[in-house]
């Protein structure tokens, strides 16, 4: 399905985006594995997909920063010698209600997930333009689009990804270059493995299948909108939740 495409998946060290590499290199494509501090797990999956004959690499940059973000596409172009998907999935979460909320929590969390996102559109759209061809996908959330208390910074980041992603798709589509997004529900990694049982017991009696998602439910969707098979889908978003909304 992906057979010799080149991806770069920000935030692949671990959970979604370890899934989604993993995914992606099971579909034939060459995969960048990029973390921010988690070299060893980034690393374990660099090693997993070749041991299941796969090509992956992993490359270390903050995707908060402009300039690091840049030299993550062109390594990659560098390694590879194209650029024909772009996820960015790296993000982060400081949870509190408003009342308490610093201003650093809020900075922080829109600095990665927001301008992270921004950064790597900015310089993948750039080659996947004069490419004339290209897939990026970004992270958002159920949050970003219903909201959730405690999360106010988080829903600003992940609701901000679904205008940015609607407005570059109809920027760049005229160069055959799609922009989605996938808006997760209640997914089972270290992100959430955080949450106390009662507030998982909350969550799951808000999902109409009455189970978390696994990594994998979001990886082959994320497969499905880099394939050729959804050419014609652009500034979508894509809610995959157990039917929350
Ligand atoms: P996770 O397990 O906490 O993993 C986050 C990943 O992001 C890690 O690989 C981490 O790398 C990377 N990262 C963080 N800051 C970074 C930076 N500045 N530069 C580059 N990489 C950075 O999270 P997850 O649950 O897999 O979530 C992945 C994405 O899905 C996030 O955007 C999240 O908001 C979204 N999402 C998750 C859920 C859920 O239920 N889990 C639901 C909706 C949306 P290092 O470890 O190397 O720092």
């Amino acid at each position: 399905m992906l057979k010799d495409k080149v991806a770069v998946i920000t935030g692949a060290s671990r959970g979604i985006g370890a899934e989604i590499a993993r995914t992606f290199a099971k579909y034939g494509a060459k995969v960048v594995i990029n973390y921010n501090g988690s070299k060893e797990k980034a690393e374990e999956v660099v090693a997993q997909i070749k041991a299941a004959g796969g090509e992956a690499i992993a490359i270390g940059k903050n995707v908060a920063d402009f300039e690091e973000a840049k030299e993550l596409m062109d390594e990659a172009v560098n390694a590879f010698g194209r650029l024909d998907i772009l996820v960015n999935n790296a993000g982060i979460t400081k949870d509190t209600l408003l009342m308490g909320m610093k201003e650093e929590d809020f900075d922080k969390v829109i600095d990665v997930n927001l301008k992270g996102t921004f950064n790597g559109m900015k310089h993948a759209s750039k080659i996947m333009m004069k490419q004339r061809s290209g897939r990026i996908i970004n992270m958002s959330s159920v949050v970003g689009v219903q909201g959730n208390a405690g999360q106010v910074n988080y829903a600003a980041s992940k609701a901000g990804i679904i205008g940015m992603t609607k407005s570059l798709a109809k920027e760049i589509a005229a160069r055959n270059v799609t922009v989605n997004a996938i808006a997760p529900g209640f997914i089972q990694t270290e992100m959430t493995d955080v949450l106390s049982d009662a507030v998982k017991e909350q969550i799951l009696s808000t999902i109409p299948l009455k189970k978390m998602g696994e990594t994998k439910d979001i990886a082959e969707c994320a497969a499905f909108l880099a394939s050729d098979h959804a050419g014609y889908i652009t500034g979508q978003v894509i809610n995959v939740n157990g039917g929350m909304i």
